[in-house]
């Protein structure tokens, strides 16, 4: 079925239940956070093609490159990738906002969360709906992936209700070919980062040495498909 999707800004009163002023409500929380300014909230606004819906919150932060228009994109493949299992992820609250810190981060994977809490101060952040997608640039540096994800089933997942259900998606990394595709563009070694990263947190699953999915390892095995199973996996967790 073909989506339209549009950002609403001021239209008070119809913005899926949300007026402008809780939209700027929303904005104020973020603000009001030490590290956090400028911010500005919106709805997605489209038509969800399943009952079935789970929420997403998705943060672009400013000076990261990542444009509406390449989140916007991200978003319309996933939701693709999730039809499979009849869900839509929907509806989706857009902030943009200035982080103190900048729009980079780096940090090891093994020694976190002091430093990635740190630097983005997620411990405080006013995300109200989770899973949140943080949409960041980050240096060239090929130790690091073009996402990361904490699920509960993760050790820190487990650990920090902070960090849980959180994405983070690289720009330079992101948009490569292989990490940008969509479910008509079906082949091994070829997925959409965000629909995996969200994957993770919506299947509370690692990665399986079985090949032909979107969970699959190593990564030249891994496609967009779904199983049924994991559809099941992200009803029995998030519906
Ligand atoms: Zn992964």
């Amino acid at each position: 079925m073909k989506k339209l999707i549009s950002i609403i800004f001021f239209i008070p009163g119809i913005v899926l239940g949300a007026d402008l002023s809780s939209l700027k409500e929303i904005a104020r929380k973020w603000d009001s956070q030490p590290h956090y300014s400028k911010t500005k909230a919106t709805y997605i606004k489209e038509d969800a093609d399943f009952e079935d819906q789970i929420p997403l919150t998705l943060v672009i932060l400013k000076g990261s490159g990542w444009t509406s228009k390449e989140v916007l994109s991200k978003l319309k493949r996933t939701q693709e990738i999730f039809a499979q299992c009849k869900i839509s992820l929907f509806p989706v609250l857009l902030i943009k906002t200035k982080n103190a810190n900048g729009h980079v981060v780096n940090y090891d994977y093994h020694d976190f969360p002091d430093t990635v809490l740190a630097d983005y101060e997620l411990e405080n952040t006013p995300a109200l709906s989770k899973p949140v997608v943080y949409f960041l640039s980050k240096e060239e540096d090929n130790r690091y992936g073009a996402g990361v994800s904490w699920p509960p089933i993760h050790p820190w997942g487990k650990a920090d209700p902070q960090i849980r259900n959180s994405v983070l998606l690289y720009r330079s990394k992101a948009l490569r070919a292989k990490n940008n595709t969509s479910l008509s563009e079906t082949k091994p070694g070829f997925y959409e980062v965000l629909a995996h990263e969200l994957a993770h947190i919506l299947f509370d699953e690692p990665h399986l040495k079985s090949e032909g999915h979107i969970m699959s390892t190593p990564t030249k095995v891994r496609t967009n498909n779904i199983k049924p199973y994991q559809c099941q996996r992200a009803r029995d967790f998030f519906l």
